[in-house]
């Protein structure tokens, strides 16, 4: 399948989820559920009330709303659900990153990961099952997309992640959690786990709309950043409609270097999606876009590279992440020296462009940025589903 095809069939992507005639809830955003539930002759309040069930309270099941009559949760059982994706693993690293290995009703599985820093945590999430693209020195992009997530999984990474962590502001039925409770806490989602979310862009914009909805999970827009390779039309696209914060998957400043190993840079040259930055920012100019870039010795960090990269980055509100590269089983690459990241930081920051070197959190599990990848995989015949 073509890229152009596959982007053709993405955009047309409905996001709510359909199983055996029941609705997935947690592809829902509130006025969906609402108008789902008035279908049934549901009254808005009830509506209101199984979304705080399900979003305050991290209720998994209708048996369990016990504001709402029995009769009630029977109607509600019969046309909808809201189930969590099973735990197939769940390791943790010697610094506390945290990676879950999630497999969906259909069996296929995503892996997500959570790094908690002092009272705050970021929790990277995937958006499909293996990639559209092939990064090469991405591992994740040694995995043929099987298929996209609907809005419900990726909104179920984040609740099951909040169960694990014991996230919710009450337990089961109201009871009000210790007020010094010291569990770690989801402050920050990240799209940076497997997958390019603009390849998915409907189902990862109502997920967006749910976790940021200010009755339910209550994330701030500023608190959730879409991380993309470049796709530029969908760049435009979030700019004008979500708001959301934008990270780029940049790692080369020349359009050669770029063709080969972010091949999406075949499709929306450098020029291109330089533009596009521009646009984000023109639409949010006090969001600083955050530009990643992975450290390949004697492929891209070389001083000339710095200064391209800074003459690119003129007139926009950035911060360059420099990522020593992670390496992954049969990966092709070896990381740049720690001098030469310096060297390359330096010049950037003699340019007034912040660069922090991203600290490699969780390599021994293989949960470092560009090291996520699941055994799922399409199987002979089977057609990848969008
Ligand atoms: S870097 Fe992102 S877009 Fe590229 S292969 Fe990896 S997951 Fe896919």
């Amino acid at each position: 399948m073509t890229q152009a095809l596959i982007m053709k069939e993405a955009e047309q992507a409905e996001p709510l989820q359909v199983v055996n005639r029941r609705a997935n809830l947690l592809g829902m955003n509130r006025a969906d559920m609402t108008e789902a539930m008035a279908a049934l002759g549901i009254k808005p309040f009830r509506a209101k009330q199984v979304w705080n069930w399900i979003y305050r309270n991290g209720i998994t099941d209708f048996a369990s709303m016990s504001n709402i009559g029995k009769e009630m949760q029977a109607l509600l059982e019969q046309h909808f659900f809201m189930a969590r994706a099973r735990i197939d693993k769940d390791l943790v690293s010697f610094d506390g990153t945290r990676k879950w290995l999630l497999e969906f009703s259909d069996g296929q599985k995503v892996e997500t990961v959570f790094i908690p820093e002092g009272n705050r945590g970021t929790l990277c999430i995937s958006s499909q099952v293996g990639c559209t693209l092939a990064c090469t020195f991405c591992h994740t992009g040694t995995q043929r997309l099987v298929r996209n997530l609907v809005a419900g999984e990726i909104v179920d990474q984040v609740l099951v992640a909040m169960d694990a962590l014991g996230g919710w502001q009450q337990g089961p039925r109201g009871a009000k959690r210790d007020e010094d409770d010291s569990q770690q806490r989801i402050t920050n989602i990240v799209f940076m786990g497997m997958g390019e979310p603009m390849f998915n862009y409907a189902h990862v914009a109502r997920a967006c709309e749910i976790l940021i909805d200010e009755q339910g999970l209550q994330l701030s827009r500023r608190k959730v950043t879409i991380s993309t390779s470049g796709v530029v039309p969908r760049i435009r696209q979030m700019a004008d409609e979500l708001g959301v914060n934008l990270a780029i998957s940049l790692h080369g400043v020349r359009d050669e270097l770029r063709d080969e190993i972010v091949p999406i840079n075949r499709k929306y040259k450098m020029d291109a999606l330089m533009e596009s930055l521009h646009y984000y920012a023109s639409k949010h100019p006090t969001r600083s876009i955050l530009i990643e870039y992975v450290m390949l010795k004697d492929v891209n960090d070389s001083d000339a590279d710095a200064h391209i990269l800074a003459d690119l980055l003129e007139g926009l509100n950035v911060k360059v992440n420099l990522i020593p590269f992670n390496p992954w089983p049969g990966s092709p690459y070896v990381c740049s020296s720690n001098n030469r990241i310096h060297a390359f930081g330096n010049i950037l920051i003699r340019r007034k462009i912040p660069c922090p070197i991203r600290t490699t959190r969780g390599a021994d599990i293989l949960a470092a940025c560009g090291q996520l990848k699941s055994d799922s995989e399409l199987k002979k015949g089977q057609k990848v589903a969008l």
